[in-house]
């Protein structure tokens, strides 16, 4: 079964609470979750805000195509009151959001599904949980684990 690999955050609310449900929403309706990494608190990137992420990886196999993923990770997010999206690099506070980062190893392009993650290599709150669950995961286009794309993006910081 395809590995699903999803990055989860939140700086609003009961943070650790918004992760554990998320997680547990994630692995009943899309399969079984086979890795789950520790929680990282990181500060806003892209944004200013008071309050600092709980971000964490966790990794599912699932039968779900990767459309039907989103929907379902987008329907999560709806259902546990996330209410502005992101969208011309404005970003907001939020409850929960529910990045796809790796799907197997396959690319997908399309308007609504970018995969893997675009902007993965250059976010050490979504690469520092991945390497702790995934850290020979290979990017498909650039062909470095996710273990060097952090080594990579530690060196640039
Ligand atoms: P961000 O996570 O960058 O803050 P949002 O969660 O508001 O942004 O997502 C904005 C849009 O990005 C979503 O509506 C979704 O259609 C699109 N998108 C493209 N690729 C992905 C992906 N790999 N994972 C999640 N959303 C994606
Ligand atoms: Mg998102």
């Amino acid at each position: 079964m395809p590995k699903l690999y999803l990055g989860l955050g939140s700086n609003l609310g009961d943070k650790k609470q918004n992760i554990t449900n998320a997680t547990i929403i994630c692995g009943s309706l899309l399969g079984d979750i086979v890795s789950l990494s520790s929680l990282y608190e990181t500060k806003p990137w892209g944004f200013e805000s008071d309050s600092t992420f709980l971000n964490a990886a966790i990794c599912i196999e699932t039968n779900h195509s990767p459309h039907v993923c989103l929907e379902m990770t987008k329907a999560i997010e709806r259902e546990m009151g996330r209410t502005q999206k992101s969208s011309d690099g404005v970003y907001h506070d939020r409850i929960i959001d529910i990045d796809i980062l790796f799907y197997a190893d396959e690319i997908v392009k399309t308007e609504e599904l970018t995969v893997p993650h675009p902007l993965l290599a250059e976010r050490d709150f979504v690469l520092k949980p991945l390497a702790e669950i995934a850290p020979d995961l290979v990017h498909p286009e650039k062909k470095v684990s996710v273990n060097e794309m952090l080594k990579n993006l530690e060196k640039k910081l």
